[in-house]
Formats: structure tokens, C-alpha cells, sequence
């Protein structure tokens, strides 16, 4: 057993947890709990002790990748264009160099979980698929994340020219991946070929996460295609994942709601990614810029389960990133107008039902893992992003940062000018 001790709940109600290792569950949370011979204590004086959030879409094969393949116009058909030239050839030990260290970050900012698309060509082959599979491998083996892979195609996958992209989609899974992706807005018939993707889904008894639009422009409906197509299989809800879906923020309320509904009632969950999509769109306008974003609210008003995720970090989909669900729920409350505990619930139990994982947090009974972060409630710890962490797995400690910050004035405090208070010292 283990106990966090000292630390505060999201609410900024002081608790001490206990969490049992070799079950991975939460199994006492309360004031000052008393520690017994041999238990571990983690001192979580000045951190607040939340469920450990998820990365529901990262691109680790890209990630990392910007200092080799920068993308100098910045909008997303020039990034795609980048990845086709400068980076399809790469080898699985290439890939792997630039997206452990990134996998490395997610873990120690908390993420315990992360799901990876992984872009697929006939100019690639197998390598980037056998990269992040010996990568989703090397996490279960050491224990630090559970990671899902999903088969990103490239497109078309109708018409002329589709045959090798449909033969990628049709073998992924027999070569490791976990499950069928596509950037299926790019093909000229996106609800056929949103189509063909799930008919092999169901053939193989996997889910789908598809990248469903990225346009500012209002006329994208692939995310009706996918709701409807996914009510006609009668698939569980959490199967389906349509990531993106940016097109749904500039429709008109009307349709907005007549789609968040479908959506919620095909159980389809909803991944934003407010990095990417603020990066890349709306760059051909100068003024009144959009926010890349899809329709949250209209979402959530539905009851669809709407996650968020961190998306490109440092490549040619976006220059910056820090591989930090904390910074995804940041841009989620202030670009997404999210609530704080809203945007909380999009990078963590949100994304975890689009990940098909049990529910985690400080309450008796749920998983294990855990994020301790510098704050006094959910807010401050959103608000000041720090990074002395302290995050557990399934009750085990995986990561620990510890940053020290000291202020060097020149000439000490005049008395009575500063309080006498040291804010800075945290454990
Ligand atoms: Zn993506």
C-alpha cells in the first residue's frame, strides 16, 4: 500500500489517498490517514491529487520532428504534403528516437494512457506501424502507459488509385495495430470511404478513430456520416471516435444540435484537439479568425462524450506543444470555453470512455492513476501548469518531476514590503 499524504482534492479539500498496487485501486481517501509499518508515503504537501488525465490522440510517429520537417506555409495540406516527403521513408529505429522521448513527456506530465495514429503509406510500408507497436510494447513491458495504435491510412481509399491505401486498411490490424483510422474528409467520397473503413472494423472486431474533418469551412458532414453509419451497426457506445471535427463549430446552432444528437445517440465520442486545429486553421483569413474548435458545447448539451486531446507536438502539424494534457485542458477552457472541471473531464474520464479504459481518480474503488500537481484545487493546478508531479499507474509511482524556483534579489526585503512567506519551496 501506498499513501499520498498532505495533498488537497480537486475541490481544494484537504485528503490523504491510499491506493493498493497490487490491485490498482483507490482504497481509502479522508483526512490524515494513519500509515502502517512498511507503507510507502508520498509527500503531496502542496500538490492537489487528481485522476491522471489521457492523451485520447497523439502522432508519435510525427512528434519531435519539426528541426527535420518544418512545414513553412503552416496550413494543414502543406503539413500533410511534409509528412509525404520528408519523413515517409523514415526507418522504425528512425521513428522511435523522436517518438519515445515524447511518449517519455506524456508519461511524466501525467498521461498514462495514450492513443497514437500512425501515418501509413505505400512510400512507408510497414515501419512506422512496427515502430509505435515495438513502442506500445515497451510501455506494457516497463509499465509506464497503456498505449493504443491506430492505422492511419493514406487517402483515397475510393476510386482510382485506392487499392494500396484499401490494402493497408485491410492488413493493419493482422500487423499489430489496434485500430482503423483515416483522415477520411481528404477522399473525394468521404462517406464511402468512411464506410469501407468500419465495414473491416467490424470484420475484425476492432474500433475506429477517424479523422473526420479539419476545415473551417461549414460544409463537412462526415461526422453525420460516422454517427449514422455507426447507429446502423448498433456498435457499443465508445467504439466509434470521430477526432477533429472542427467543421461542426462554424454550422449554424440548428445544425449543430441536430447533429450533436445523432452523435450522442450512436455513442460516437468526439476528441478536440484545440493545439492543432488553432495552429492550422484560418490562416487564409486576416481578421475575425475563427477558432479551430469543434462545437463542445452543442456536444455536451447532447450528452455526447466529448474528449480532448493534445494532437501534433513540435512538427509540421504544429511548431509547439509540450506533450501536457494539462496545456490541452488550459486551451480547452480558454479557447473552448470550457469550465475548468469541464475541460478537466475531457482530457481524463472523457477520454478515457473514447479509450475504453475504467474510470480513475482519488474515490474509493476507481483506478489508480493519478496525477499530483502544484496547486491548491483543480483551477490553481490548470492555471499554474506546474511542473514538480508526482503521477501513478494502476497505484504504482511512474514518473516524479521536481522543480525548485528561488527568487535572487539584489538587496534583501524592506521590512514590511513582501510577506515573510517562502511560496516558491514545493516537495
Ligand atoms: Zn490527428
Amino acid at each position: 500500500m501506498t499513501v499520498l499524504a498532505g495533498g488537497r482534492l480537486a475541490d481544494g479539500t484537504p485528503a490523504d489517498v491510499r491506493v493498493d498496487a497490487s490491485t490498482g485501486v483507490v482504497v481509502e481517501v479522508g483526512p490524515s490517514l494513519v500509515s502502517t509499518a512498511g507503507e510507502e508515503v508520498v509527500d503531496c504537501t502542496g500538490l492537489v491529487v487528481l485522476d491522471a488525465p489521457v492523451e485520447p490522440h497523439a502522432h508519435l510517429d510525427k512528434a519531435g520532428t519539426w528541426p527535420v520537417a518544418p512545414n513553412p506555409t503552416a496550413d494543414l495540406m502543406s503539413a500533410v504534403r511534409t509528412w509525404a516527403t520528408e519523413l515517409s521513408h523514415r526507418s522504425a529505429d528512425q521513428i522511435l528516437e523522436t517518438a519515445w522521448p515524447v511518449l517519455e513527456d506524456l508519461v511524466l506530465h501525467g498521461a498514462v494512457a495514450v492513443r497514437t495514429h500512425v501515418n501509413l503509406s505505400v512510400a512507408s510500408g510497414w515501419a512506422p506501424l512496427e515502430a509505435l507497436v515495438a513502442l506500445r510494447d515497451e510501455a506494457a513491458r516497463t509499465g509506464l502507459a497503456d498505449v493504443q495504435v491506430v492505422a492511419l491510412p493514406s487517402m483515397p481509399l475510393t476510386g482510382d488509385g485506392s487499392a494500396d491505401n484499401r490494402r493497408v486498411v485491410e492488413e493493419a490490424i493482422g500487423r499489430g495495430a489496434d485500430l482503423l483510422g483515416g483522415a477520411v474528409h481528404i477522399d473525394p467520397d468521404p462517406d464511402a470511404a468512411t464506410a469501407f473503413v468500419l465495414a473491416v472494423a467490424e470484420r475484425e472486431g476492432v474500433g475506429v478513430d477517424l479523422h473526420t474533418d479539419e476545415t473551417l469551412e461549414p460544409d463537412a458532414v462526415g461526422l453525420v456520416h460516422l454517427a449514422r453509419r455507426v447507429a446502423e451497426l448498433g456498435w457499443r457506445p465508445g467504439r466509434a471516435t470521430a477526432s477533429h471535427c472542427v467543421s461542426l463549430g462554424v454550422q449554424p446552432a440548428g445544425q449543430q444540435a441536430e447533429t450533436a444528437a445523432l452523435v450522442a445517440a450512436a455513442g460516437v465520442s468526439v476528441v478536440a484537439l484545440p493545439q492543432t486545429n488553432l495552429y492550422l486553421q484560418g490562416r487564409e483569413r486576416s481578421s475575425a479568425v475563427p477558432r479551430g474548435l469543434t462545437a463542445t458545447r452543442a456536444l455536451l448539451a447532447a450528452g455526447a462524450n466529448v474528449a480532448a486531446g493534445g494532437d501534433n507536438v513540435r512538427d509540421a502539424f504544429n511548431a509547439v506543444g509540450r506533450a501536457d494534457p494539462l496545456e490541452t485542458a488550459a486551451l480547452m477552457v480558454m479557447a473552448g470555453h470550457l469550465t475548468p472541471a469541464e475541460a478537466w473531464h475531457a482530457v481524463g474520464a472523457a477520454g478515457r470512455v473514447a479509450m475504453a479504459l475504467p474510470p480513475a481518480g482519488p474515490v474509493v474503488g476507481a483506478r489508480a492513476d493519478l496525477l499530483c500537481v502544484e496547486g491548491d484545487d483543480l483551477t490553481s493546478a490548470l492555471a499554474r501548469a506546474g511542473e514538480t508531479r508526482t503521477v501513478l499507474r494502476g497505484g504504482r509511482v511512474v514518473a516524479r518531476s521536481v522543480v525548485r524556483r528561488s527568487l535572487l534579489p539584489d538587496t534583501p526585503a524592506e521590512p514590511g514590503t513582501r510577506p515573510a512567506t517562502d511560496p516558491q519551496e514545493h516537495p
